[in-house]
């Protein structure tokens, strides 16, 4: 049995590319764009010329940092972008609060252009399966990370996919990759968007004003569902999506920590 699962380990490892020790490999950050007063984007380039792993939409690296006291962090950053040119792209929101969040004020404080980071081989298994079905993608705050990167692979490939997108936010302006959801579904031909801000919605396609409310909101029939946002979010629009049709084994969820929706709902 041990040796069944470390063959089948070895077989995870190489299908993610990280195999020969190339789970780790070294970037240096080529770009820094602040996206909102929280949010930035570091665009990342591999500092050897070795094959890239690839990557499915949806998924995330581990990004390993040194702390200020040596001990060394790990945390997990969705890929929002590739380029042509084998960059990569992070999109980090700093966590603040009573006690702020270490790794991503450390990223947000240190992190430059120029300044290297450590990432692992992508990972993740919430990616977006390549079928006909119609779509809704559903998220808030920063997870519309995953929902991007799913934009730009249905974008990339021209998909007619019938999409809606639905996302919530605090604000007009405190929306990280709004433009980008923006003018990624302005280019796909079967989809739209509702924007919800709690602060500053307006109902002229701006946004509307207040929480993700789904009632009035027409879901695709035979929908498959991807949610990313705080649990409460998602446990409603998830209550929501089903009450509107969607079956429960077709809503797809990723949590941004310790996975305990199941437990609790
Ligand atoms: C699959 C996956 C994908 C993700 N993708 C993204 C992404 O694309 N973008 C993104 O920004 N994030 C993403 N995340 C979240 C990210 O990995 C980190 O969890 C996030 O950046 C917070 O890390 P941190 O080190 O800043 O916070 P931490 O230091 O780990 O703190 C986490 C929380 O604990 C609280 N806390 C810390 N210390 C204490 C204490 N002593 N007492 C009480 N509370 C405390 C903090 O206030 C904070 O709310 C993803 C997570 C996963 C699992």
């Amino acid at each position: 049995m041990a040796g069944r699962l470390i063959a089948m380990e070895a077989r995870l490892y190489a299908a993610a590319g990280a195999h020969d020790g190339r789970t780790w490999r070294r970037w240096r950050i080529a770009e820094r764009r602040e996206e909102t007063r929280d949010v930035v984007s570091l665009v990342l380039r591999p500092l050897d010329d070795g094959p890239l792993p690839p990557a499915l939409p949806g998924q995330y690296v581990s990004v390993r940092v040194r702390m200020p006291d040596g001990v060394h962090q790990l945390r997990q950053y969705t890929l929002t972008g590739h380029g042509a040119d084998g960059t990569r792209r992070i999109t980090v929101k700093r966590v603040r609060g009573a006690h702020d969040g270490e790794v991503s004020n450390l990223l947000h404080a240190t992190a430059a252009v120029g300044t290297e980071l450590t990432l692992s081989a992508p990972f993740g298994d919430v990616t977006l399966a390549d079928l006909d079905t119609p779509l809704v993608l559903a998220s808030a705050g920063i997870g519309c990370t995953p929902i991007v990167a799913m934009l730009q692979h249905l974008a990339s490939n021209g998909s007619p996919r019938r999409v809606l997108l639905l996302h919530a936010d605090s604000s007009r302006d405190g929306h990280a990759l709004r433009q980008e959801m923006e003018t990624l579904t302005d280019a796909l031909p079967g989809a739209e968007r509702v924007f919800w801000y709690e602060q500053d919605g307006h109902e002229d396609g701006q946004g509307r004003t207040g929480r993700m409310d789904l009632a009035d909101v027409a879901i695709p029939e035979g929908a498959t569902a991807y949610l990313c946002g705080p649990l409460p979010f998602m446990r409603h629009a998830r209550a929501q999506l089903v009450a509107g049709g969607v079956a429960a084994r077709d809503v797809h969820y990723e949590v941004f920590g310790s996975d305990l929706w199941l437990a609790r709902s």
